[in-house]
């Protein structure tokens, strides 16, 4: 990269985005092809970008994973720069920040597991599905290996990192091999003893948050037997007009009838889609591990909503994997919801903690998740994207002018600091690399894992593009 001359009164905004997933990458493209001339560093603490793309979906979506095709143009230009291997908060802080850049946008997603506060959550055998992507994903800081003994597990949730799960658990290794799946995943999956999975919605088919070809993928394995009981299928007023008004709430409930009506195949692994079943309580046996899943059968209110009958069911079930959702974490130096696991903003400004500093924090916004909430999918977030990166092009005349808006500023700090921080230069070393890996085998690419491989493979060759 050729450094900017920088110092004069025209020089460009100096934006620190931290955060390399969708959102951090949407919130640059937008910057660039907004009126003001920028200059922008785009932080990340996992040695490569992509955010979720690389460590939360599915391996089996090719298609998904495909975006970052979409990503690599926006990062391929001049105006950005990627410091990977950073994390916010430990390497640098948001006072570092300020005395670099005019202005900070955080996009920092949401990596761990909504709690469900039910008993039994603690027993060995229950699991938090983000965990469990992690490692299918080749995530480098969870453990290599996975218990995957259990020949029946339950899923609980009924969105599409629930299915995701479940079809992971349903598949053989043999069928995920020809994706990007490090060898140790490989390995996991080939050992994995799960013959049915039982995927668990407290309330019917027309409140499911499946999207429609997500749902029908699952029927698409040779392996995986679908079943739906008809007694799962259930409608009331608020669940019809539920679907009266979502095309897509009706083609997953018109899916589910299908499946709930057709004969049973003999594909071996067997996935079962259970509704008004809400998990009460995880059982444990005297050595502290998961024997089964109490559920209570619910039934709807008429709005849509379902209430409890008192009826209760106990599951064989040796596993447990709760898919309830994806939680942010908070940042340090920022204020944060705890209830909605948000960043507290408006159209992307950050809200002030602290009464009598003004509405806004000055020059610090947020995008994607960490901004709205964990849902959605990743075009979402460019969406989230134009309306932050349009508030901060206002605020413009308003920003404090850094002390030290010159890039090679930061690079020095950072230096100064010892810390080996990736590039765009290297992510395409460490991309080169994966590919090479599974050339032999005829796959795209097989994931490196480790972080120091992975650091390795970056930073050969040096240099801060
Ligand atoms: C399991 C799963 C499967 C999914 N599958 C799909 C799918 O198939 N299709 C689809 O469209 N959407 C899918 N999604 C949704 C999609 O991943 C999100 O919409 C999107 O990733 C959100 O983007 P984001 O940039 O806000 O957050 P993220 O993707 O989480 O990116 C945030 C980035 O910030 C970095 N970061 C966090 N903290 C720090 C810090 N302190 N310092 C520096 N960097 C930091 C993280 O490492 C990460 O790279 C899936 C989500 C999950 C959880």
């Amino acid at each position: 990269m050729s450094f900017r001359d920088i110092g004069s009164a025209e020089r460009p905004l100096r934006i620190a985005i931290v955060g390399a997933g969708p959102a951090g990458i949407y919130a640059a493209d937008a910057l660039m092809k907004s009126e003001a001339e920028v200059s922008i560093d785009l932080y990340e603490r996992m040695p490569a970008p992509f955010g979720l793309i690389r460590y939360g979906v599915a391996p089996d979506h090719p298609r998904i994973k495909g975006i970052i095709t979409a990503l690599h143009k926006v990062l391929d230009k001049d105006q950005v720069r990627l410091l990977g291997n950073i994390d916010y908060g430990t390497d640098i802080t948001l006072s570092d920040l300020r005395r670099f850049y005019d202005a900070v946008i955080f996009s920092t997603g949401a990596n761990a597991d909504r709690a469900l506060n039910i008993p039994g959550i603690e027993l060995d055998g229950s699991y938090g599905a983000a965990d469990f992507v992690s490692w299918y994903d080749g995530h480098p800081d969870v453990p290599r290996t996975w218990p995957l003994h259990a020949q029946k597990v339950a899923v609980l949730g009924v969105g599409n990192v629930a299915l995701d799960v479940a079809r992971v658990l349903a598949k053989t290794g043999d069928e995920l091999l020809p994706t990007e799946i490090p060898p140790n995943v490989y390995e996991g999956l080939k050992a994995n003893k799960a013959l049915e999975v039982h995927v668990f919605g407290r309330r019917g088919p027309a409140q499911a948050k499946f999207t429609p070809l997500e749902l029908r993928e699952l029927d698409h394995s040779p392996t995986i037997e679908v079943i739906v009981d008809p007694e799962d299928i259930d409608y009331d007023e608020g669940s019809e007009a539920a679907r009266r008004h979502s095309k897509q709430v009706d083609m997953v409930a018109n899916t589910l009838e299908q499946w709930a009506i057709r004969d049973q195949g003999t594909r071996p692994h067997k996935l079962f889609l259970h509704f008004f079943e809400s998990p009460a309580e995880i059982v444990g046996d005297d050595n502290g591990k998961v024997v089964g899943l109490r559920t209570e059968r619910t039934q709807l209110d008429g709005t849509g909503n379902v209430k409890g009958t008192g009826v209760f069911k106990d599951w064989d079930i040796q596993a447990v994997y709760r898919a309830v959702g994806y939680l942010s974490q908070a940042a340090p130096d920022l204020p944060f919801d705890e209830r909605t696991g948000t960043i507290p903003n408006e159209g992307g400004r950050v809200l002030a903690e602290s009464a009598g500093v003004g509405r806004f924090l000055p020059g610090v916004y947020v995008t994607g998740w960490i901004k709205r909430g964990p849902v959605g999918l990743i075009g979402h977030t460019k969406g989230d994207a134009n309306e932050t990166v349009a508030c901060l092009v206002a605020d413009r005349p308003h920003l404090a002018p850094p002390a030290e808006p010159d890039p090679a500023a930061v690079v020095d700090f950072l230096t100064a600091r010892g810390i080996a921080f990736t590039t765009w230069d290297g992510w395409y070393r460490l991309d080169a690399h994966e590919r090479s890996l599974g050339e032999p085998e005829g796959r795209e690419r097989v994931k490196v894992v480790e972080r120091a491989d992975m650091l390795r493979a970056s930073l050969v060759g040096g240099g801060v593009r």
